[in-house]
Formats: C-alpha cells, sequence, structure tokens
C-alpha cells in the first residue's frame, strides 16, 4: 500500500517511520519546492504531483496550509483523508470557531475582524487583555499580538491592516480577537477516528508554551473528569467534520473547565510522547486509519514527557544514558528556534519521571530547554 503525505516536515518524516512496519511506502509532497520526497531519506522522486496522487491509495496532510488548488485535486480522488474541509477548517480560525458554536464545544469569546471598527468594538465587548491572531496564517504563535494597553492599539492596528490588506477576492483574510484567558494550564487531546466512525482516544496531555511554542508535554497525570471532558469534546468535533485520522485538540484548563483554543486536522506535536508512552503511536493510527485498517490501543502503558529540542544543530546524545530515553531527530537544516527533534521521557511512575527528567535538567540547559527542572521538581 502507498499514502502521499501533504507536506514534507518531521510529521510526514515519523508517519513514514511508522508506516514501515506496516509495509506502508510514504512518499511526501513538499509545497515550497513542490517535489515529490520520500520524507525520511529526503531523497526525491521524479513524478510529479499528479502522477504521485494517481499512484498511492490514500493521500493526507500533515499541515494546514495547502494550496487550494493542490486540496481541490486530492478531494477529487475519494482517497484524501480527513479531506480538504478539515484542513480548511484547521487553516481558518473563523471556520474554526464556527465548527466549534455548531459542535457546541466552548471556547474563549472571540470577535472577528476585518475593518477598523470591528477591532476598537472588539475591544469594548470582550475588554483588554486581548489576544489577536490573524485567521489564515500562524503557527507556533506567530501572527498573533497581545493587546494590553490603550496607547498599544494604533500600532497594533497598521500591522494587523497590513495582514489584512494582503488577503484577495478569493481569499480574503480576516483577523480574530480572543479574550486572554487567564488559565491555570494548556492541555491537549488526541484521537483517532476510523473509516467507520470508530474513535480511540489517547488521555490528555499537559502542554508547556515557552513564547508561543511547545517546549515540555506530559502524558499521564490526568483525571477523569478533566479527561471526560477532552473526550467529549473530541467526539463532538470528529463527528461532526465526519473525520478520519488523527485529530488534536488544544485546550485552556481554568479551573477544571475546558475551553478550545485551537484544533488541528493532523498529527500534532503534543501527541510525540505517544511514541514511547502508549500501544501504538499517533503516527501509525492516523496511518492505520487513512489506510482503512483497524485502529490500535491508545492506552497510556508508562507515564512519559517530551521535551522539544529548538534550533540546535546536533542531537544531544549524551541523554540517552538516562533510562527510559529515547532521541527522535528530524534531519532537518538548523534555525535559531527551529523545530529540530525531540526527547521522550518515560517511567513506571510520575515519581520515576521526575527524577529522569531532573537528571535531563542536569544535562540540558534551562535557556535552550526551559521548564524541565521545575517540572521535575513537581512530579518527586
Ligand atoms: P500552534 O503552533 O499550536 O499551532 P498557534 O500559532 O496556532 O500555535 P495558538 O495555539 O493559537 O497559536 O496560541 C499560541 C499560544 O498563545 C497558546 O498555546 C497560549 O499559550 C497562548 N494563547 C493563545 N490564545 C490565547 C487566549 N485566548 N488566551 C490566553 N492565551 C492564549
Ligand atoms: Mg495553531
Ligand atoms: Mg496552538
Amino acid at each position: 500500500m502507498k499514502v502521499l503525505v501533504l507536506g514534507a516536515g518531521q510529521l510526514a518524516r515519523m508517519m513514514s517511520l511508522s508506516a514501515t512496519h506496516l509495509d506502508i511506502q510514504v512518499s511526501a509532497y513538499d509545497v515550497a519546492t513542490q517535489q515529490i520526497i520520500n520524507p525520511v531519506t529526503f531523497e526525491a522522486h521524479s513524478a510529479t504531483l499528479e502522477q504521485a496522487i494517481a499512484d498511492v491509495d490514500a493521500i493526507t496532510a500533515e499541515f494546514e496550509h495547502i494550496p487550494a488548488d493542490v486540496l481541490s485535486v486530492c478531494q477529487q480522488t475519494g482517497k484524501f483523508y480527513p479531506g480538504a474541509e478539515a484542513i480548511l477548517t484547521g487553516g481558518d480560525r473563523a471556520k474554526e470557531k464556527a465548527l466549534l458554536e455548531k459542535a457546541q464545544v466552548a471556547c474563549a469569546p472571540y470577535a472577528l475582524i476585518t475593518e477598523k471598527p470591528h477591532f476598537l468594538a472588539a475591544i469594548e465587548k470582550l475588554g483588554k487583555p486581548l489576544v489577536v491572531k490573524t485567521c489564515q496564517a500562524g503557527y507556533d504563535g506567530k501572527g498573533q499580538w497581545r493587546v494590553k494597553h490603550d496607547d498599544e492599539i494604533e500600532t497594533i492596528w497598521q500591522e494587523m491592516s497590513e495582514f489584512l490588506a494582503a488577503g484577495t477576492d478569493a481569499a480574503p483574510h480576516a483577523i480574530i480577537a480572543e479574550q486572554m484567558i487567564p488559565f491555570d494550564r494548556e492541555v491537549s487531546i488526541i484521537g483517532v477516528r476510523d473509516r467507520s466512525g470508530q474513535c480511540r482516544i489517547y488521555p490528555l496531555t499537559e502542554n508547556q508554551h515557552t513564547n508561543g511554542v511547545l517546549t515540555l508535554s506530559i502524558a499521564g497525570k490526568e483525571k477523569s473528569a478533566i479527561q471526560a471532558q477532552a473526550e467529549s469534546a473530541f467526539s463532538a468535533l470528529a463527528s461532526e467534520l465526519d473525520y478520519v485520522g488523527v485529530l488534536a485538540i488544544e485546550f485552556f484548563d481554568v479551573n477544571g473547565t475546558l475551553l478550545v483554543n485551537e484544533i488541528a486536522p493532523r498529527v500534532h506535536n503534543s501527541g510525540h510522547w505517544t511514541q514511547q508512552g502508549s500501544h501504538v503511536s499517533q503516527f501509525e493510527n492516523h496511518i492505520r486509519a487513512i489506510a482503512g485498517l483497524p485502529i490500535g490501543d491508545t492506552t497510556l502503558i508508562r507515564p512519559t514527557a517530551m521535551v522539544n529540542v529548538l534550533g540546535q544543530e546536533n542531537i544531544p546524545t549524551n541523554v540517552l544514558q538516562i533510562p527510559g530515553v529515547t532521541s527522535h531527530w528530524y534531519g532537518k537544516a538548523a534555525k535559531p528556534g527551529r523545530k529540530m527533534g525531540h526527547i521522550n521521557v518515560s517511567a513506571n511512575s510520575l515519581h520515576e519521571l521526575g527524577e529522569r527528567l531532573a537528571d535531563l535538567a542536569e544535562i540540558l540547559p534551562e535557556s535552550a530547554y526551559p521548564g524541565i527542572a521545575e517540572t521535575s521538581h513537581a512530579l518527586i
């Protein structure tokens, strides 16, 4: 069997690695170079996109910002999962909020902005501080502004209006303002839905972000009431989208109540822990679902944390001496802040996980790997 992934980054690579032992071949479409490549070796294939689409049994995507014409060609084949509508919804915050409303899943109060009076009205209605986000672009906290004081409004509006003006009639731009939620913590749920509509959901993951980028995730701490809330949001959204594959939902936990931040119609950075912490990883489950195979066990087998490696030139192999540690390198050219790889740390208990994270914190500098020492103290 053959699968084509739209997008050729680390998510395509890890899907390919997990598909290998299912005897499924994965190729990837690099949207920037418009080439079909092997996402593990980065070797280019001679096939065109059209040929690759015709050649494979299933098509999927590793990110949301895919040209509309490519989505539509893939959709027409009838073998694109989760399909163009789910990808477009994940790539447009206005569509995402409409979906949440339709599925009656709670999120932060918000207002859509296409003109300055909307912005001023949003500040009035939602109050400050506000988080302002571009609807169509943005990942890792890019394309966002924080409005805290009146004297920032004019400068921020200047930047917002540049983004709005860059839209076209065919693809208009919009911006969304959200109330800044005073959350206790951020969590996410990763689940998989197969072609018959059966779902399997991983345990909730607790996530720490630094400057808008995920730096640390932990799975294995959750209480059942919170897990149940997240699962019901997952079921509602996945069935509303008639979803096939892995779907991720990010939440704010406000005093035990979950509000959705955003969804990602794909495998997700906060699900990387499943490679060591669960029976079947999110990557394999995504491949199984889109290939029409039975989806696998999502139970947590041991508490696991994931640490992102950002902007480093090399894999920090000295961490491998710590028991329960594995490293995953993406083979990309280093750039400051870029996701280069991740480290999974598994243990038999949360206490032991805390001890192993403390060992990790001794090796990895806090400046490049924030939050590990603090998290380890909280677990021990
Ligand atoms: P990702 O890489 O996860 O796709 P993104 O660029 O889509 O990131 P968001 O997840 O929307 O961005 O926001 C990034 C981070 O900013 C969130 O994880 C959260 O810490 C903070 N944030 C976003 N929206 C709000 C909000 N309404 N209230 C409080 N904090 C927020
Ligand atoms: Mg996002
Ligand atoms: Mg996010």
